[in-house]
């Protein structure tokens, strides 16, 4: 079967892997995201402390509402168990249980600590806490050209805000090194830029009034359509805990 082609592929779509897709879909880049349906998240009883949502909300709803807005942006979700990542001449090759095969230019993990897939990718660094994490630098870079760790598989601390803003900021690093036009990713009011005479910065979008309260107007409706639909699906016990 031939390798379906894309830009970037994403192994693991948890938090993390979610909000890179988000991003590097965003900035136009042809994304897959593979993931076989077990975030951590999906474990919590009542998420209260991410930031912006006084209250909590249910964990099940936020992931579907990170979907819901990655796909938004073009973001390709597939579930998928991926048996192998591999490096070829083009970039990466991810071969999933069921035979499937996605090249791409880069790859970008972000699985926990479920490393195995990484076994036949010469030069990864696999650090052993207890745990599998892959060795990155600041902007998760990996030891691999065009390879990526976002989120826990990362080492980064155990929350969510946390691994949301990790995946936002190495899929940010996977553009500005594969130099892709992007300033910021930045909504803006009509002038902000042009109105000062600038070029409007690549990433960037200046939105009238109009625009602003239509935007405004179809996010309300879909968050409570989102609410409506899931109400409060149940957290997803730990394997070990009998029922
Ligand atoms: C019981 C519990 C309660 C929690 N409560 C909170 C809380 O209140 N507040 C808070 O901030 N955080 C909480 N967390 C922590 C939070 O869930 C994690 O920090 C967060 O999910 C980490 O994001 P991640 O993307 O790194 O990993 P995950 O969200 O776990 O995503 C990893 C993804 O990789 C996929 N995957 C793994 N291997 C493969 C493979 N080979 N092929 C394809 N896909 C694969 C998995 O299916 C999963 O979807 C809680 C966690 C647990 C377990």
């Amino acid at each position: 079967m031939d390798a379906l082609e894309t830009a970037v592929v994403i192994v693991g779509g948890g938090v993390a892997g979610r909000a890179a897709g988000l991003f590097t879909a965003r900035n136009g880049l042809e994304t897959i995201v593979l993931d076989d349906g077990s975030s951590l998240l999906r474990r919590n009883a009542h998420l209260e402390n991410y930031p912006g949502l006084p209250g909590g909300i249910n964990a099940r709803v936020l992931l579907e509402r990170m979907t819901e807005q990655a796909a938004d942006a073009g973001c390709q979700f597939e579930t998928a168990t991926v048996d192998a990542l591999e490096r070829t001449a083009d970039g990466f090759l991810a071969t999933t249980a069921a035979g499937e095969r996605y090249q791409a230019e880069n790859a970008i993990v972000a699985t926990k600590n479920e490393v195995g897939y990484l076994d036949s990718l010469a030069g990864v660094e696999i650090v052993d806490r207890g745990k599998s994490f892959v060795a990155t630098d600041g902007r998760g870079r990996t030891a691999v050209d065009g390879l990526y760790a976002a989120g826990r598989l990362a080492g980064k601390p155990h929350q969510t805000i946390v691994a949301a803003g990790h995946g936002s900021e190495v899929a940010i690093t996977l553009l500005e090194d594969r130099e892709e036009p992007f300033y910021h990713d930045w909504v803006a009011p009509a002038g902000y830029f042009t109105g000062r005479g600038r070029d409007m910065p690549p990433g960037c979008e200046e939105i009238d009034k109009t625009t602003r309260l239509e935007r405004e107007h179809e996010g309300r409706q879909r968050r409570q359509q989102l609410l409506e639909a899931q109400l409060s699906p149940p957290p997803e016990q730990h394997p070990s805990v009998e029922q």
